[in-house]
């Protein structure tokens, strides 16, 4: 009794030293590969909407696709089965025209152009063949599908697992491929190169070498867990992944990852682990809602709970409100991207900072209309500084500068009562003109060169002055004469 007591005792102390070590364990893991990726999981809620023919012809299903309201539900080997989206009523079932034993169809998405005749369906671009590096391109009906161009990747260095996903927004193929060729080693990369989407009439087979990549091949970190069929939506790439033996054989979880197709990040990952679980197969997105499918055959619609955060954006610097959004664009959180807003939707008062902006974002699979709010700051001035330009006769300028570090704006504007005035050198006789006559004279400024000038008088009479000199000393001595002359006749008398 006393040892039984103990042992469980002793069980217990070791399961709390367990369970205490048990997070520490996964921390240290979580940190590790927090090196690459940063992975911000959404809590998420599925619903369950149809099954789908889990076989066709005893092959597995694989990718899917929708469009016109159908899904397109392919099956190894290159065949497919049909269904009404919003029923999951089965149409039809049928072979591509790409039928063959190494067609595995991992990856199904609908292109952008119309094969000719063919006013229902755009060209379905089918890849994921186990043995040819090549793409299907096929004109598909409800019931039917023909083969109309094969895409070849004859790249260097080759990698295996070759997958095409269209990229509408960027209007090219985003060709990926896992770098180790064991699907079960999780050290992997995905390696990816992207080409132009050729023409439907540019020929029924296309050659693509590394001369006909756009841009530079680049690398996407691998989740762990076999990658299935992928989508791009706007600017996310939605990468399905998991197991296809047991859910930890290879220390794989269920659902899907995301990746920015300008940024190659990872942004985010919708995991479906404990909640579905069974092997992913393929996703699309149709009119706004995010579909995947499963190998027992069942389709669900994926709902992640996205959190945006709506508040809390603080900005320096801004002076209107279109700098607002621009910042705004800058500040939102991946894989939310600012889609549109115009100027009018923002409302900011300048004095206290406080702003309201309505805009939309562009979620990984829809758009979503929000409200954000936040402070936004217009520059912290410093105090005018005179720049030390004033003329003798213009006001110069004064300048002050943001001092918010690494802003570096500055603002100039003129100052006032700054005109020096003219500094004035001595008077000098610019000429010599006879000795009686007037002079000019001149000074200059000793700051500027402006010259003023006056004339000097010259020293002695004019004619006019004599004239008058004259005039009044004769009218003297006729007064005077006349004075005496009277004085001398009142004496006599
Ligand atoms: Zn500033
Ligand atoms: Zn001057």
């Amino acid at each position: 009794m006393m040892k039984t007591t103990r042992s469980l005792l002793t069980r217990l102390l070791l399961g709390l030293l367990l369970l205490t070590l048990l997070p520490l364990t996964a921390v240290s893991v979580l940190a590790e590969d927090a090196e690459d990726t940063d992975y911000i999981v959404d809590e998420t809620e599925v619903e369950y909407l149809f099954s789908v023919q889990a076989r066709s012809e005893n092959h597995i299903m694989q990718g899917f696709a929708a469009y016109g309201g159908v899904v397109f539900q392919l099956h190894d080997g290159g065949r497919c089965t049909t269904y009404h989206l919003e029923t999951g009523t089965k149409i039809s079932e049928f072979h591509l025209g790409s039928f063959y034993t190494h067609n595995h169809c991992g990856n199904a998405n609908f292109g952008k152009e119309f094969p000719e005749g063919n006013t229902d369906f755009p060209a379905l671009y089918v890849s994921g063949d186990l043995t040819t590096k090549a793409c299907y391109v096929e004109n598909v009906t409800a019931t039917s599908a023909e083969l109309i161009q094969t895409i070849y990747f004859d790249i260097d260095p080759s990698y295996t697992g070759g997958q095409v996903i269209l990229d509408h927004a960027r209007d090219r193929i985003v060709y990926m491929q896992r770098e180790k060729s064991s699907i079960k080693d999780m050290n992997n990369v995905y390696r990816m190169c992207e080409f132009p989407i050729p023409s439907l009439d540019a020929g029924a087979e296309i050659h693509y070498t590394n001369a006909d990549m756009l841009g530079e091949p680049y690398v996407l970190p691998f989740y762990p867990g076999i990658y299935q069929g992928a989508v791009i939506y706007g600017n996310t790439i939605l990468q399905t992944h998991g197991y296809s033996g047991t859910a930890t054989e290879y220390g794989a979880k269920v659902g899907m990852v995301c990746y920015d197709t300008a940024t190659h990040a990872f942004t985010h990952a919708f995991d479906l682990t404990g909640i579905i679980d069974q092997e992913p197969q393929g996703t699309f997105v149709y009119e706004g809602r995010l579909y995947m499918n499963f190998v027992n055959g069942k389709v669900y619609e994926i709902k992640p709970k996205l959190t945006v955060k709506t508040d809390g954006y603080d900005m320096i610097c801004v002076e209107n409100e279109a700098q607002i959004l621009d910042q705004l664009s800058g500040q939102i959180p991946t894989p939310y991207r600012l889609l549109s807003a115009k100027g009018d939707a923002v409302l900011w008062n300048s004095r206290t900072g406080e702003f309201q902006a309505d805009v939309t974002l562009q979620t990984p699979y829809n758009e979503l209309k929000v409200t954000l709010t936040g402070h936004a700051l217009t520059h912290p001035w410093g105090e005018y500084r005179s720049n030390g330009n004033a003329t003798c006769t213009e006001n110069g300028t004064q300048t002050r500068t943001c001092t918010h570090a690494g802003c570096g704006r500055t603002e100039t504007v003129e100052e006032m009562n700054s005109a020096l005035g003219h500094a004035w050198g001595d008077w000098r006789v610019t000429s010599r003109q006879g000795a009686s006559a007037d002079r000019p004279i001149e000074s200059a400024c000793t700051r500027c060169g402006e010259t003023q000038a006056a004339t000097l008088k010259a020293v002695g009479l004019g004619t006019l002055e004599i004239v008058l000199i004259t005039t009044v000393a004769i009218l003297t001595l006729l007064a005077l004469a006349l004075t005496a002359t009277l004085l001398y006749w009142r004496r006599k008398r």
